[in-house]
């Protein structure tokens, strides 16, 4: 995903510090304790985007080069990568989820904030020898065995680099690759508010070891068929702009459907790159694309500017996320999904204590 997560830790969802060092000796152990023959799942997130598949892939290759060889990484749904994500090294690593070692050793899952991100694969939590859990999601439920959830890291692969640093795994070029897809992912290519001076030194540690930012980017962000530009021509002309929305700070939203999927003849997951046009409005702080999955179902984005803390909404709507970025599935209409979003944001606006009210709003 787009992730401008902020690496501020104040909020409802906030589920206070990182891990601990016991916390990290119990996942260095939990790798270093494996039979000589153990089978270790990898597991991340439904709809994988660059940080989920990004660390998984780096991270499986540094237990590669640890020498495991029973080793199997899988994602909830239709085993399917979007096309920007064909060429990531470690793809050989991949199983549909039906092939996954139904009673792994050890259970490794990334970037899920909850046991629901995982879909059925979440069984693995109750039959794995052990299940340790990578993510920086504040909103993390804690499920699994183990925890790294450091909710001020920008990415997950921050959390996978730091425990591969501890195992001894020297970084290169194909685990550096796969890391640098999902630090620049989740940091919107080093945008976003979370993209502090360790983030930086960070993607220099994995440039030095040869990549080519420039391809990798065009690859990952700036590369999509003639179709899915004039799809996206399309769902922007049919955009809506609520200037009184969020009290006053702005709520622009689209939707996109399975028939305009159809016409254009694109896959679904060319719309993930659909709410970083639909952001950028000036008039607005809070941005929406509305997805449809099936009839009367539909996957939410939602992004805010600084103003609104759309994971509370996102939480309410049975979803979850960060403050600055956040999702869920709507059920009903695309106008019934955006009218429970416009109730909710009224009650997500972010007053920090002793700071003025955003600007823009009125009245409370
Ligand atoms: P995106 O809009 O890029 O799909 O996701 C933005 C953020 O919201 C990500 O951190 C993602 O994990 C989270 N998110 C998106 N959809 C859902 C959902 O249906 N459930 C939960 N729990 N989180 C979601
Ligand atoms: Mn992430």
């Amino acid at each position: 995903m787009t992730d401008p997560a902020g690496a501020v830790l104040t909020g409802p969802s906030s589920v206070g510090s990182g891990p601990t060092e016991a916390d990290w000796a119990a996942a260095v152990a939990a790798v270093r304790q494996l039979p000589a023959d153990g089978r270790v799942l990898l597991i991340c997130h439904v709809n994988p985007d660059g940080d989920a598949l990004g660390s998984m892939l780096g991270f499986g290759l540094g237990l590669r080069r640890l020498g495991v060889r029973r080793l199997q990484a899988t994602f909830p749904g239709p085993p399917e990568l979007p096309e920007p994500f064909h060429g990531l090294p470690g793809l050989d690593l991949l199983v549909p989820e039906a092939q996954a070692y139904p009673d792994p050793d050890l259970v490794i899952c990334f970037d899920a904030a909850s046991a629901s991100r995982l879909g059925a694969l979440a069984d693995r939590l109750a039959t794995a020898g052990t299940a340790l859990v990578l993510d920086h999601h504040a909103s993390n439920t804690r499920f699994g065995g183990i925890h790294l959830v450091e909710p001020t890291a920008a990415a997950t692969s921050v959390v996978a680099e730091e425990l591969l640093d501890r195992l001894g795994v020297p970084l290169d070029a194909g685990i550096a690759e796969c890391l640098y897809v999902a630090l620049s992912t989740d940091t919107g290519s080093f945008r976003f508010e979370a993209t502090t001076p360790a983030v930086h030194q960070m993607a220099a540690r994995l440039l030095a070891t040869g990549l080519r930012p420039g391809e990798i980017s065009r690859r990952i962000f700036d590369h999509r068929p003639f179709g899915a530009v004039r799809l996206f021509g399309e769902v922007l002309g049919r955009a809506r702009l609520e200037p009184a929305a969020a009290a006053g700070l702005g709520l622009v939203w689209t939707y996109a459907t399975l028939d305009d999927l159809d016409r254009h003849e694109q896959r679904p997951y060319v719309l993930e790159a659909l709410i970083d046009s639909v952001r950028c409005t000036a008039e607005a702080d809070v941005a929406c694309v509305v997805k449809q999955v099936t009839a009367g179902q539909w996957a939410v984005s939602m992004r805010s500017k600084g103003a609104v803390d759309v994971s509370r909404v996102a939480v309410a709507l049975g979803g979850g996320g960060h403050r600055f970025a956040a999702g869920f599935t709507g059920l009903g209409s695309a106008e019934e999904v955006v009218g429970r979003i416009r109730e909710l944001l009224d009650d997500a606006l972010i007053v920090e204590a002793g700071q003025e009210r955003p600007r823009g709003v009125s009245g409370f």
